[in-house]
């Protein structure tokens, strides 16, 4: 059977797109598999959105080329954002690449798929492949019998706000949202096929626009959550500047939304947000936040901060500080800034990297002490989450996600974690919390969200009624 491995870089909307070709590649008589060396065409689905995304990609590149010796009839494919950036420069630094895709060829790329699925052996693999033993890495691989728990569907693509710091409307464009019905449809699709929870995704959904009928991000959640189909609905990536009162009155309203808001700020500091094209000031954000608290009390805020920005002064770094005591973020996606080619903040004049790295250090400290209060918390409650799979640190160890997205890591068996598949909500009594995420024991299953949890007895208490 021809097999698809497919590595996904970067954020949802590159899992959304691979999501999308091992669809493609499905249909077309590919079986998606756990290990490249079991793959007849590898895909690459590459970042460019911070420098080292972009280096890993070249490297992941030039590490497949053992891999395309052993069995020259394998196919490596690059798709995605930097594909798109670095069309022309790939074939050059990587000549054993047998294609590029950009990030609106998905369709061009699932052709491929299909007319290449007849050169392959039935049997997937030569012996000189099996030799090589060191291409084992299963980073971020979309095929595990956990997997289709999830499901990501994109509302829109491309993005046209051009923060200067930001490749994003540079390589997948301006705005191009989905006619509403094609989102319900995908919605349902994915549902059928096993999808706890789906997640819309876009660089900015919540500017998310039906062109026929004018509907707006508000809108397409009323509409989403009505289908019966849909077991627990949540969605990323906001803008401060499209939060509504109606969005966040319709957030708060609806039980099926996981209570997690993620709303970038970036930085504290007017003039930062300004340089940056935010298009808010600190004052709009605090008046969003505020809104959205008194919609969903007891939602999760999290958000993305850069520090290092062109021109951020000690004074402006004080501001993130200040606002990041004030709000408490439950987690934060934390970056020193990484100049992109083609950006207008890459032109200007830059931070030293000494100084940003210090600033990230302190950074650091103040959001991580807020997301250590907002775990311990959870420490002696009971939390209901979603299973993801095997933990990669320990495989007798599951890992889950709770509803407001945090990890929790509970023990258990081969045996056991065979059973999450038809049973994936997990209850979990944490005992430990730490900045990643809860530690805990397993002490219930349930098929739904909202169903009674079958009780699962810790070993020495089955010991015990063996005893008895
Ligand atoms: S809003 Fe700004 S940061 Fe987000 S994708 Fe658009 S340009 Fe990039």
């Amino acid at each position: 059977m021809a097999g698809l491995y497919i590595e996904t870089f970067g954020c949802q909307m590159n899992e959304a797109d691979s999501q999308e070709i091992a669809d493609r590649a499905t249909a077309a008589g590919y079986v998606v598999v756990a290990e490249p060396r079991e793959a007849s065409v590898v895909v690459l689905n590459t970042c460019t959105v911070r420098d080292n995304a972009e280096r890993r990609a070249y490297g992941r590149m030039q590490h497949f080329r053992a891999l395309k010796r052993a069995d020259p009839s394998l196919k490596l494919v690059v798709c995605g954002c930097l594909a798109e950036q670095d069309r022309e420069r790939i074939p050059g630094v990587a000549p054993h690449v047998d294609a590029v895709f950009g990030t609106s060829e998905l369709a061009r790329l699932g052709d491929a798929l299909a007319a290449w699925r007849p050169e392959f052996r039935t049997d997937g693999k030569t012996e000189e492949r099996l030799l090589v033993d060191s291409l084992g890495g299963k980073a971020d691989c979309i095929a595990d019998a956990f997997s289709p728990l999830r499901a990501f569907v994109t509302v829109q693509r491309g993005c046209s706000y051009y923060c200067t710091f930001c490749i994003v409307p540079h390589v997948r464009g301006r705005f191009d949202h989905r006619p509403m019905p094609e989102i319900l449809s995908d919605v349902e699709v994915a549902a059928s096929r096993g999808a706890r929870e789906v997640m819309l995704v876009g660089q900015t959904v919540n500017a998310y626009r039906d062109s026929a009928t004018g509907a707006d991000f508000a809108d397409l959640l009323e509409r989403v959550v009505q289908l019966d189909c849909v077991e627990r609905l949540t969605f990323v990536t906001s803008h401060p500047k499209d939060c509504t009162e109606k969005l966040a009155r319709t957030l708060g309203a609806h039980a099926k939304l996981n209570p997690r808001f993620h709303l970038p700020v970036q930085s504290g500091s007017d003039a930062v947000l300004r340089r940056m094209n935010r298009k808010y000031t600190v004052a709009d954000y605090r008046a969003r936040v505020a809104a959205f608290r008194k919609h969903c009390p007891g939602w999760a805020l999290t958000t993305d901060l850069i520090v290092g920005f062109p021109s951020e002064t000690e004074e402006d770094f004080a501001q993130t500080l200040l606002l990041c005591e004030e709000m408490q973020f439950a987690q934060a996606f934390m970056f020193v800034y990484s100049p992109r080619r083609g950006t207008p903040a890459a032109r200007w004049e830059q931070i030293p990297a000494e100084v940003a790295n210090e600033r990230l250090h302190r950074l650091i400290e103040v959001v991580e002490r807020g997301i250590r209060a907002y775990h311990a918390k959870k420490t002696g409650t009971v939390v209901r989450a979603l299973v993801q799979g095997p933990s990669r640190k320990d495989r007798a160890k599951i890992a889950a996600k709770t509803m407001d997205n945090v990890t929790v890591i509970a023990p258990a068996s081969g045996t056991e974690q065979e059973r999450f598949v038809a049973l994936p909500w997990i209850d979990v009594a944490v005992e430990d919390s730490r900045v990643w995420g809860c530690s805990g024991r397993v002490v219930g299953l349930a098929a739904n969200f909202d169903a009674e949890a079958e009780k699962v007895y810790p070993r020495d208490v089955i010991d015990l009624i063996h005893v008895a």
